[in-house]
């Protein structure tokens, strides 16, 4: 079975999101904890807790259909050490958010490594690579720490793909495997692919031959029993673009046929599929058209 929904707003409070999502017809839903801009946020009372837990009932969207998103501001790979404890620190309190929520996961962008190198240097390429591989370390360890600081919690970390925009990480398949190879529990880790960002970071979907293969390679590289949850956009930039910038389902580069696939596939069977597109006032028409791809 399949479940649907958005990244619907918590404004008002974590109590809303819920109810937000019933109004658009969402199996499942996505949300910020705290304000996503902001580095620190009061802690969530309990009466905001209680009124979450009693509206998410009140929704029939199960617990492990919400995939809460962190902040836009951590960067569990950064290169100044300061800036990366503060990212821990805020990391670690957003693990601690879904767990007083009764949540059992948290999606994060990687990290980015910041380093600057100029095209015209002559070892550009290996610079880059190494830049690549200490960053994709330095989070690795980040997730490690978030993880003995939270021992008795059951959140998994999603690590979600991005589009490879500026210097951040996460655009290869193998960067993603790099990662998970590092971290302690396995049990405590997991994947959330975007489809826009799989696309701008060249991997295709729009065929049947070519989403085959792509996921074929995902399941060799990754494995498959990563794969906790899904981002469902089209893309504006083309692929292989590396820009990250959704659009609307099918008023992008990729078109209905990949959502099609994806509909069908069962490796997508019982994990959030959240739209994060562009335009909300067509959430509740983009979901049924969703549904509506399913062949019995
Ligand atoms: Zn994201
Ligand atoms: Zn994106």
């Amino acid at each position: 079975m399949k479940f649907v929904g958005a990244h619907v707003s918590a404004s008002g409070g974590v109590e809303n999101a819920p109810l937000n999502a019933m109004k658009i017809g969402a199996k499942a839903f996505a949300l910020f904890t705290k304000n996503q801009r902001q580095w620190v946020a009061k802690p969530l009372t309990q009466e905001s807790i209680d009124a979450f837990k009693k509206n998410l009932e009140k929704s029939g969207i199960a617990p492990k259909h919400v995939l809460p998103h962190d902040s836009y501001l951590i960067n569990l790979g950064h290169p100044e050490i300061e800036k990366l404890e503060k990212s821990r620190e805020a990391f670690i309190d957003e693990l601690v958010r879904c767990e007083q929520l009764g949540l059992d996961k948290l999606n994060f962008h990687p990290g980015s490594h910041l380093v600057k190198i100029p095209k015209k240097d002559p070892e550009y390429e290996e610079k880059l690579i190494e830049a690549e591989l200490h960053c994709l370390d330095v989070i690795a360890a980040s997730m490690n720490l978030a993880i003995a600081s939270t021992k008795n919690s059951k959140v998994k970390l999603v690590i979600e793909n991005t589009a490879g925009q500026g210097s951040n990480l996460g655009y290869k398949f193998e960067h993603l495997a790099h990662i998970i190879d590092k971290i302690e529990d396995k049990s405590r880790v997991g994947v959330c692919i975007d489809t826009c960002h799989m696309f701008t970071a060249g991997y295709d979907i729009r065929t049947k031959e070519v989403y085959d293969e792509t996921w074929k390679s995902f399941d060799r590289i990754v494995g498959r029993e990563y794969l906790m949850g899904m981002h469902i956009n089209d893309s504006k930039p083309k692929l292989g673009s590396r820009v990250d910038r959704h659009a609307s389902l099918g008023q992008g580069e990729i078109g209905w046929d990949a959502f099609r696939f994806i509909m069908n596939d069962s490796r997508m069977d019982d994990i959030p599929l959240i739209l994060e597109t562009i335009d909300e006032s067509l959430w509740p028409e983009e979901i049924k058209a969703l549904y509506a791809l399913q062949e019995k």
